[in-house]
């Protein structure tokens, strides 16, 4: 039996995970679990999972819940959420699952990883901020961190038994968003509604936009260099619009080896929850006749120039990334509000990885700091009313 501390379980990641949960009773236990805004969903949740410990975003929710459940230890804030990601267990086997959006995912990660608690990690917004400080404390803890994103466990899969050394690039597939078949000119005028209807997967609002610029993308690559250690100019992305081929590794041989499912995130979430075991999961099974056909396409830098900037960003390092993240996480979140429209959201991080002071090696709060002095920027400049 494994103990799961779950960050983000009224999420779209976070429900699936306990999906899997719940076809494997005998094999998890939920101890903890966070929600922000939607605590109905997560009074079913504690109804039906009975943790310990639960945590919401607001006092007041934490407040009228304690009335009605008195004997579960409720914490609220970003300190409730770090005492979900670290409370206390004499079990050998536990598991932070980390299905929170943005950054607020990155100190819960951090403090999970000094208490030795491993980690399957969905929030990439936690490597793409800190990859070098997350990958020095899990060498310094001895901790494990499994990626819960489709490109990621396909890839980890991938070079299961290969030696690194022989790595040649990883080839990050990208289904293109909910834009890839208008012009640029088109996309001047698009609504929240339209570019929330990705053409393949079902996710939270947040990654949904990002698919759109394809920003999701370039935080891919950057959470690639971290978990794989390779090269920016070793990591490749290509479009292949029916989301099967999830990523593939060529190796010196010139062999490429891709992993292949249904688009499906239950797959590499049960991937990430039993490692190092492979388990039967709900996920449908391919028919691969009936599919026919997979396509790749190159990916333009013109097109979409948020990848551009995520490479850029990570070639220059320092709190480049972090600067790239405020900036999209502000704008998205502005675009969400209706505030600015769909291209002011490359414009502005264009704008702030253009103007905020670079630091070389920042240390974690200095990475706190650009993203607050970022955003701040961002939203007094930006936000009407
Ligand atoms: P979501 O918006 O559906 O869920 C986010 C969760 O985080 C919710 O439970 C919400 O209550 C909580 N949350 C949001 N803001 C918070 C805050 N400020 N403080 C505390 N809690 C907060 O998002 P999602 O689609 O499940 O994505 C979660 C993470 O997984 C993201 O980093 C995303 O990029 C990544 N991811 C998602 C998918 C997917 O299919 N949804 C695929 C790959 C990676
Ligand atoms: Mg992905």
């Amino acid at each position: 039996m494994k103990e799961l501390y779950l960050l983000g379980a009224t999420g779209s990641i976070g429900t699936q995970v306990l999906d899997i949960v719940k076809q494997n009773p005998t094999e998890f236990k939920v101890i903890t679990m966070t929600a922000n805004h939607r605590i109905e969903a997560l009074r079913h949740l504690i109804d039906e999972f009975k943790p310990r410990f639960v945590s919401v975003g607001q006092e007041k929710d934490s407040i009228a819940l304690q009335k009605d459940y008195p004997n579960l230890a409720i914490g609220y804030g970003p300190n409730g959420i770090i005492q979900a990601a670290t409370y206390h267990s004499n079990h050998s086997d536990t598991l932070l699952v980390n299905a929170l959006v943005g950054i607020s995912g990155l100190m819960p990660t951090v403090e999970a990883i000094k208490i030795k608690r491993d980690i399957a990690l969905a929030n990439k917004e936690t490597l793409v901020v800190a990859g070098d400080i997350i990958n020095q404390l899990l060498q310094e803890y001895q901790v494990n961190l499994y990626p819960i994103d489709s490109e990621h466990s396909a890839i980890w899969q991938c070079l299961k038994g290969e030696a690194h050394k022989t790595i040649q690039r990883l080839i990050i597939t990208a289904s293109g968003g909910t834009f890839r078949d208008y012009l640029r000119s088109h996309l001047q005028t698009v609504t929240v509604e339209e570019a929330l209807k990705h053409p393949n997967w079902s996710m939270g609002n947040k990654i949904t936009i990002d698919s759109a610029t394809m920003m999701n993308k370039g935080f891919e690559v950057i959470e690639a260099y971290h978990l794989f250690h390779v090269l920016p100019h070793q990591i490749e992305t290509i479009i292949h619009r029916e989301s099967i081929v999830h990523s593939m590794v060529e190796f010196n041989d010139h062999s490429i080896i891709a992993q292949l499912s249904d688009h499906d995130m239950r797959l590499p979430i049960s991937y990430a929850l039993f490692y190092p075991k492979r388990v039967s999961n709900p996920v449908r099974s391919l028919n691969l006749v009936k599919l026919a056909k997979l396509s790749f396409e190159e990916v333009s830098f013109d097109r979409y120039p948020c990848l551009n900037y995520a490479y850029q960003a990570l070639n220059k390092g320092g709190n480049a990334c972090a600067i790239l993240n405020a900036a999209n996480e502000a704008a998205v979140d502005l675009f969400l509000n209706r505030q600015i429209d769909f291209l002011s959201i490359e414009t502005i991080i264009k704008e702030a990885l253009d103007t905020t002071t670079w630091i070389e090696k920042p240390t974690l709060m200095q990475l706190m700091d650009t993203d607050a002095s970022v955003k701040k920027i961002i939203y007094q400049r930006y936000k009407k009313g």
